[in-house]
Parts: C-alpha cells; sequence; structure tokens
C-alpha cells in the first residue's frame, strides 16, 4: 500500500436511538418475536402471519419505522410502535481505504464502539463483524486483546453491523424495481473484535436471524465464524449454527501457541484438535480454514510447515496464511515473503490449499487483528455523549 494512498474519513450523521426504553425488535429469532408479538395482545391464530409480515419489513425492506409497514391495520402499526423500537447501532464514522475496503466505527449502548469491516473482492463482498467490544484473550500478536473494555454484542448489535453495513452500499431492495440478485454483502466473517464462542447465544440467535431464508439469507456456507479456540463450544457451533468454522492456530507446538494464543493453556493443541474432527461431520460443512499468522522467526520454519502438515492429517482443512498485521507497539514482525512463501509450499505440496491473505485496508487500519478502539476514544465519546445528553442536543 503506497503512503500517499488516498485515505477518505466522513463522519455520517449520528442516528440518535431513541431512549425509550422500549424493546429493540431487532435480532430477535422469529421465536423470540412471536413471543413479543403475543405479549402485546396479538390473538394467537395471527401471530403467525404478523411475525412474517414484520419480518419481512425489517429484513427484506430494510424499512426502519412501523407507520411504513402498510399490509398491518393502522391500529396495528400504532401498537407495535407504542412497544417496540427498530435500533441500530450509530454509525460513527466511516473510513474508505484507497483498496475500496471500508471501516465503519459503531456507537452502541452505554458509549461503547465497535468496528466492522467491509472487504470487495471481485466476485463477493464480505463482511467482517465484531462479535464483542474488545475481547477477554490476549493473545499477544492481536490489537483487540490489549484493550482494556470487554462487554458482549448482543443479537442486535451483531445483526445491525450488517445492516448498518447494507444501509450505506445502498443494498435494500427498492420496491417495483427489478430483482437485483448481485449481492454486495455475499459472505460475512465472525473475524472482527471479541471471541464469537465466549458470546454464543448472542452470536448463535443473531446468525439465525441473518440465515433466515427470508429477510437477509446469507446461508449458512456463507459465514465463517472464527474462534480462537473455545473446545466446548465447537460442538455446539455445529449443532446450532451449522456454519463454516475457522480456528486461529498458530503455531504448532504447545510452549509457542502457548505464548500466541494463552487460551491453550486451558485447551492445548490436541484437545483442540480432536474437537475440530468431529465439526464437519457434525455441522455438515466442508473444509476447516486453519488461521496462521506468520510472525518472522517465531512460527514460521519450515519445520514448523510440516509439524502443521502432520498435526491436522486427516481434518478437511484449508490453511490461511496471514502475514502479520503490524499496529503500533507491536512486538512482532512479519515474516518475509519468501518465508511465507516457502511454508505455503510445504503445506501445499502436502495436499492443502494454503493461500496467503492479502491485507486488507491496512492504509485504515481495518486489517485482521488491528481492530481496536482505544481507550481514550470511548472515554471521550461517553464525555461527549454526556454533553449531549445534558445539553438536549438532537437531530
Ligand atoms: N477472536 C477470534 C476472531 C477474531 S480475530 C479469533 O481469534 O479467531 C480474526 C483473525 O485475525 C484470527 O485468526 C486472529 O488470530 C487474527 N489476527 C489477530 N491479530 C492479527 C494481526 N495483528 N495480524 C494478522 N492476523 C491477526
Ligand atoms: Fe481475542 Fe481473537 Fe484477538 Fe485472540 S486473536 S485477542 S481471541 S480477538
Amino acid at each position: 500500500m503506497s503512503a500517499t494512498a488516498p485515505i477518505t474519513q466522513d463522519v455520517l450523521t449520528i442516528r440518535r436511538a431513541p431512549q425509550t426504553g422500549k424493546r429493540n425488535l431487532i435480532g430477535l429469532t422469529r421465536p423470540q418475536l412471536a413471543a413479543a408479538l403475543r405479549e402485546i395482545g396479538t390473538p394467537e391464530r395471527q401471530v403467525k402471519m404478523r411475525v412474517g409480515q414484520v419480518w419481512q419489513w425489517l429484513y427484506h425492506w430494510g424499512v426502519r419505522d412501523f407507520a411504513a409497514m402498510t399490509n398491518l391495520a393502522k391500529d396495528y402499526r400504532a401498537l407495535l410502535a407504542e412497544h417496540f423500537a427498530i435500533d441500530l447501532p450509530q454509525v460513527v464514522s466511516r473510513q474508505v481505504s484507497a483498496d475500496g475496503t471500508r471501516k465503519y466505527l459503531l456507537r452502541i449502548a452505554g458509549g461503547h464502539e465497535v468496528e466492522t469491516v467491509y472487504i470487495p473482492e471481485e466476485n463477493r463482498g464480505t463482511l467482517c463483524v465484531s462479535s464483542q467490544v474488545g475481547c477477554t484473550l490476549t493473545c499477544s500478536f492481536c490489537h483487540t486483546g490489549t484493550q482494556k473494555l470487554v462487554r458482549n454484542l448482543d443479537a442486535a448489535e451483531i445483526v445491525g453491523q450488517l445492516m448498518v453495513a447494507r444501509d450505506d452500499l445502498g443494498e435494500w431492495p427498492v420496491p417495483g424495481a427489478p430483482k437485483d440478485e448481485t449481492r454486495l454483502v455475499s459472505n460475512l466473517v465472525l473475524m472482527g473484535m471479541g471471541e464469537p464462542l465466549y458470546n454464543f447465544e448472542n452470536v448463535r440467535d443473531a446468525m439465525q436471524v441473518v440465515m433466515d431464508g427470508e429477510g437477509l439469507t446469507l446461508s449458512r456456507r456463507r459465514i465463517t465464524l472464527s474462534t480462537s479456540g473455545v473446545v466446548p463450544e465447537i460442538a455446539r457451533t455445529a449443532q446450532e449454527i451449522g456454519c463454516l468454522l475457522a480456528v486461529s492456530f498458530h503455531a504448532t507446538t504447545d510452549a509457542v501457541r502457548d505464548k500466541l494464543v494463552p487460551i491453550n493453556k486451558r485447551w492445548n493443541i490436541r484437545a483442540l484438535l480432536d474437537a475440530l474432527r468431529e465439526y464437519p461431520r457434525l455441522s455438515n460443512s466442508e473444509r476447516i480454514t486453519f488461521e496462521y499468522v506468520m510472525l518472522k522467526g517465531v512460527n514460521d520454519s519450515d519445520d514448523d510447515a510440516r509439524r502443521l502438515v502432520r498435526l491436522i492429517a486427516g481434518i478437511p482443512a484449508k490453511i490461511n496464511l496471514i502475514p502479520f498485521n503490524e499496529w503500533p507497539g507491536a512486538p512482532y514482525e512479519r515474516s518475509d515473503w519468501a518465508r511465507i512463501e516457502a511454508f505455503a509450499d510445504i503445506v501445499h505440496k502436502a495436499g492443502y490449499a494454503s493461500p496467503i491473505r492479502t491485507p486488507r485496508g491496512e492504509d485504515i487500519m481495518a486489517a485482521c487483528g488491528q481492530l481496536k478502539s482505544e481507550t481514550e476514544r470511548a472515554r471521550k465519546s461517553r464525555a461527549e455523549i454526556a454533553a449531549e445528553v445534558a445539553g438536549g442536543a438532537g437531530h
């Protein structure tokens, strides 16, 4: 990436969440939505139909106002508006990289901030979604792992990341216009901030909304969940989500993995591989992606490559080599290109696809492992919010 690459950063109008305390309908699964509609007195015989109608407005048309749900009776629309809200994370800023990658900084309840990254490619577009503010794990090469502030995102905040990206990309259908089958966001990866398997229920519910056959309709094969290796939740991921799995492997001995991915001290390489052997069978999915960050002189030798191949024998796998993305103060360096290629070659000759991941959006710090909302920045945001509230500022 050239140093003079044009970077654009624009602050979008902040959509202020109404401070109503009303229940947010975004992120509810169909059964949860049905229960919510029952609670406001929807007659049992109508519940299923109402769920279908509201669902279509929310997730097919992207409507944000109950008044626009024109196939519902006026009284019923008013009843919905009285009890419920349609709330999305607020877009604080959007940066667009020279390579077209877009990074969104989103503000969620409590003044916390998370990042979402959109990566356009030739035949597809991938949205990299966060599952937590920060991360409780402390992988030594990952910027997110240095963030102190941590909270789980709820299902609305996870689904909301996709909806906000679709807003920005103009990807909602226009009534009456010919159906457009091209999808700007065609794939979703849970590879942003946080460990998704430490927020299992919210991630699962959010993916249920995203994978539903009506509305957002991303199939489970277009969703990849990346975990650092929360072994007890891996079988559950297969059974309750069924998406593709990526695992942050990164080392071929427990001694090195303990340092890079400290969760290895709890569930070591053997325990992790045992869980992974079961995954494709349980989820009826294809290969598992082994993510492997290339750190100069740490995990990038030919011996490492050979050990890796031996370890994963028998697991349908693809090895994704990630050149280390540097961040200010990082204690590692990226392996030399020739080293990465030599490593890839050994893995490839053993019969595994071994793509080298091209870093995207480096100029806007949007690449893997670079996401971190500074504590200072978060603090300032809270101060800003307090000031806004005190001043009664509204949009
Ligand atoms: N917590 C999950 C998902 C988010 S991280 C996990 O760890 O799998 C997404 C991927 O980026 C992981 O494979 C992670 O190990 C990798 N990563 C983290 N920091 C990185 C960095 N600085 N450079 C390259 N990859 C990094
Ligand atoms: Fe958390 Fe993943 Fe970063 Fe490790 S690599 S600190 S698990 S986000």
